[in-house]
């Protein structure tokens, strides 16, 4: 029998092998894993499919073992890989091992037969049986909702469609989410649900609500932080269907899940569901959604503030909106305050009205957060004389000012490069040299000296550096031992503070200059997250929970919708803005990205890029409906001394994208030369 395997190589799907079984059935073989030679060295491959055709070369290499150790995998997971490398442009092998353990990838570890095994080690699990393990039911208690939370939770289980449960900050999607997970086990015995959340740090918060509503659960996180041996025990018993709720970050999409029966994307808006890097560069969420809809299964995506994609879907009833408006405890959000900018703001970082306010809430025992998105000290660093500024030898990008405790350093965000400050301006060798606007670091010296009796807490990538620390620094927050909270986005993600009564974000005017045409929009919602930080329980009676937004001008639509935490208006608007441009969701975009030491070589590649994608098929009328836009930069032009361009492909069809990319793919002078990459539904472009 001959058959097609998946190996993880680039731009191969499957190589041919030959395999010893006469009489086995195709059902039998196809989803098994196997151990074989590729370059003479022994490697795992996915048995993908049996060849009905005569093999194209004689004398095929044989499979050396299958390892029936190893679940084998389901047509339904095998039909999500082929869709998934077919439209991210991928081989199937990239796709199979992106959340395949490393651990699991040594050949040895399948064929020691003989060795004795210590029972509870990992190699004593993966030769348990596989179908050994009976199904114990959940033991659970009903959930209390209220009428509101009750109403969704009925209204997402009689819908086919994928769900948008739209909530606002403290409006208990945790609790629907819970009473829904509850409703699935209920009606199936061997239900498995993937629970799928932005970010790592916000793991243990929701570990110990499920651990607590379902104590017999069997239970995994999935997430590229785990040392490997627990990885590889996640993904063995979630593939062999022993584990019903996988909680995981975006790469737990992959994992193979032979019960699957439920999906929810927790804040479906975050942008790190999308990977940007790498090989692979795919939506977990998009994945998700198409997951469920060829699984017929339900698919939950929850948010305060959905994304433009998700909201149009909604709009067009492709997804159902399931709302929940009211806050669980029954008070309104806290009154958001438009405050502008004074002088005391450049001198002490705050007005005198945020200032103010400060000392009133550590009066009253309360806790503020202050949300100014820019680590380091100083953003850039400049010559007084001629304007230059200070920047990497390395990128073509300004440098940062960061002071560690005494010591000030010069940071390249891009590359990492540091050195220490520069003494003279590097074009007219002035020492006239400043530095301009302000970061945390700058900002948490500043509100020191402000409010010399608060204990305060800075919360950014410098600061706190690992899980660990953050989870620490988090349970301090909570633990009330500090008074003023000083972060950037890592403050923003759902983290739940029952005690702070403030939010006061400044700096505002920055990011509304950025000119990526997503940045209203996520702007938008990480102010919306942040002020939920505010007010979560009961300070909100004494009405004493405010967020204060300093900027130097309110003239935009953007600040009326703010202030009434009006989202629905506000995304509607960008809708209508992005249909009048042509921008996604309304059209489709692609983007081919060239790099290369050299500008000028990078400049010819991405000019022959525009000739090979313009001379497509003449004979093929597709060209006429799809815009070639190019060659373009990308921001920054240059990292670690290589050079970055790129092309963006745009187009209402989607499937003419990926024709004309498909084409590209094969071209491996691009791939070699200039370390070419596809990324399809860019976020940044
Ligand atoms: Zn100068
Ligand atoms: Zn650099």
């Amino acid at each position: 029998m001959i058959v097609d395997v998946a190996l993880d190589i680039p731009q191969i799907d499957c190589l041919q092998y030959e395999l010893d079984c006469q009489r086995a059935l195709n059902e039998d073989v196809i989803g098994q894993w196997v151990l074989v030679e590729l370059r003479s060295k022994l490697t795992i491959g996915l048995i993908f499919r049996v060849c009905e055709s005569i093999p194209k070369v004689k004398n095929l290499k044989k499979i050396i073992k299958i390892l029936s150790n190893l679940p084998k995998v389901n047509s339904s997971w095998l039909r999500f890989i082929n869709f998934t490398a077919i439209y991210y442009h991928k081989s199937l092998g990239q796709v199979i091992f992106t959340c395949y353990p490393n651990y699991l990838r040594d050949p040895k570890r399948f064929l020691a037969t003989q060795k004795i095994v210590k029972a509870g080690s990992f190699d004593a699990l993966l030769r348990e049986p596989q179908h050994d393990k009976q199904q114990t039911k959940v033991l659970f208690k009903e959930s209390t909702l209220n009428p509101e939370q009750k109403k969704a939770t009925g209204l997402i289980m009689s819908s086919s469609k994928p769900i948008l449960l739209h909530g606002v900050t403290g409006s208990g999607k945790t609790r629907v989410y819970l009473s829904i997970i509850k409703s699935i086990f209920q009606i199936n015995q061997t239900a498995q649900i993937l629970f799928l959340v932005p970010e790592i740090s916000l793991t243990p918060q929701l570990e110990e609500i499920f651990r607590k509503e379902f104590p017999n659960l069997d239970f995994g996180v999935f997430n590229s932080s785990q040392t490997q041996v627990n990885r590889s025990k996640v993904w063995l018993k979630a593939a062999r269907g022993h584990l019903r709720l996988i909680l995981g970050t975006r790469m737990a999409i992959f994992l193979p899940l032979p019960n699957l029966e439920l999906i929810v994307v927790d804040e479906e808006h975050d942008s790190s569901y999308k990977q940007v890097e790498g090989g692979l560069r795919y939506s977990a969420r998009d994945l998700a959604i198409w997951r469920a809809s060829k699984l017929n299964i339900k698919i939950i995506l929850g948010s305060a503030t959905p994304s433009s994609e998700t909201f149009l879907n909604s709009k067009r009833n492709k997804f159902k909106r399931v709302l929940l408006k009211k806050q669980a405890s029954g008070s309104p959000h806290a009154e958001l305050v438009l405050v502008k900018k004074t002088n005391s703001s450049y001198v002490n970082g705050l007005s005198e009205k945020s200032v103010s306010q400060i000392k009133k809430i550590l009066k009253a025992g309360k806790q503020t957060i202050i949300f100014l998105n820019r680590k380091g000290w100083a953003p850039v660093m400049i010559c007084k004389d001629c304007g230059s500024s200070a920047t990497c030898k390395f990128c073509s990008a300004n440098t940062v000012l960061h002071k560690n405790k005494n010591n000030w350093v010069m940071k390249c965000h891009f590359c990492g490069d540091k050195t220490p400050p520069p003494s003279k301006c590097t074009d007219c060798l002035s020492e006239n040299l400043v530095s301009v606007g302000i970061g945390t670091e700058n900002l948490a010296e500043r509100i020191g000296r402000l409010f010399p009796e608060a204990k305060i807490l800075r919360l950014d990538r410098e600061a706190i550096r690992g899980r660990k620390a953050l989870q620490d620094n988090l349970k301090k927050i909570r633990a009330r031992e500090v008074d003023i909270i000083i972060g950037t986005q890592m403050l923003t993600k759902g983290h739940d503070f029952s005690e702070v009564s403030l939010v006061v974000v400044v700096e505002v005017d920055a990011y509304l200059r950025n000119p990526d045409f997503r940045s209203p929009e996520k702007l938008f919602q990480s102010l919306i997250q942040v002020a939920g930080r505010a007010g979560r329980r009961e300070s909100l009676e004494k009405n004493l929970a405010k967020v204060f937004v300093e900027a130097t001008n309110f003239d935009s639509s953007f600040f009326d919708h703010l202030r009434n935490y009006d989202y629905d208006n506000f995304i509607e608007a960008v809708l209508k803005e992005r249909s009048k441009s042509s921008l996604p969701p309304f059209t489709n975009f692609a983007t081919i990205r060239l790099a290369h030491k050299s500008n000028s070589t990078l400049s010819l590649g991405l000019e022959s890029l525009m000739t090979f994608l313009k001379n497509y098929d003449k004979s093929d009328p597709i060209l006429e409906d799809v815009l070639i836009n190019g060659p373009l930069p990308v921001y920054p032009e240059k990292i670690s001394n290589r050079y970055r361009g790129q092309v963006i492909l745009e187009s209402n069809v989607r499937s003419i994208l990926h024709k004309l990319l498909k084409n590209f793919s094969k071209e491996e002078t691009f791939i070699k030369k200039f370390n070419a990459s596809i990324d399809i539904d860019p976020i940044e472009i």
